[in-house]
C-alpha cells in the first residue's frame, strides 16, 4: 500500500504542486483546506506524515501542529512544516510547535520529495545521515 501523505494547504497553487509530485513519486495524497479540517481528518486517516502550511486560516500551522502533538491519535505523525516566512525564528517556532521538519516555499521539484521523506518512517535516511 502506497504511504498515505495528508496536505493541510489553502493554496490551490501550492496544493496542486504538492500533490502532483507526491502522486508521482508514488504516494497516496489527501488534503485538506484548513487546520480545523485538518486536524479531523489525520484523525481519521492516521497518515503516514503531515505536510502543514503555516499560512493558514481559522487556526495558523504552529496552532494546528500543538493541536495535532497533544492529541494521543495523531501525536506520532510525523509534520513537516512548509511556509513562506523567510524570518529568523520561523524554523524554531515550527518546530517548538511540533513540527518534525521545515521547508520553504517556493517548493523545490527537485529537492521536495527527498526533503519529506528525512521524516516519514521507514523511508526515512539513518540518524544523523542529514
Ligand atoms: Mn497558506
Amino acid at each position: 500500500m502506497k504511504p498515505l501523505i495528508l496536505i493541510i494547504e489553502d493554496n490551490e497553487q501550492n496544493l496542486y504542486l504538492a500533490t502532483f509530485i507526491l502522486e508521482k513519486s508514488g504516494y497516496a495524497v489527501i488534503a485538506s483546506r484548513s487546520g480545523p479540517e485538518g486536524i479531523a481528518l489525520a484523525g481519521q486517516q492516521r497518515p503516514a506524515l503531515i505536510l502543514l502550511d503555516i499560512q493558514l486560516p481559522e487556526m495558523d500551522g504552529y496552532q494546528v501542529a500543538r493541536q495535532l502533538t497533544s492529541e494521543p491519535a495523531t501525536a506520532a505523525i510525523p509534520i513537516v512544516a512548509v511556509t513562506s516566512y523567510a524570518m529568523v525564528g520561523d524554523k524554531e517556532k515550527a518546530l517548538a510547535s511540533g513540527c518534525t521538519g521545515y521547508i520553504e516555499k517556493p517548493i523545490n521539484p527537485e529537492t521536495f520529495v527527498r526533503e519529506i521523506e528525512k521524516h516519514l518512517p521507514g523511508i526515512a535516511a539513518a540518524p544523523g545521515a542529514h
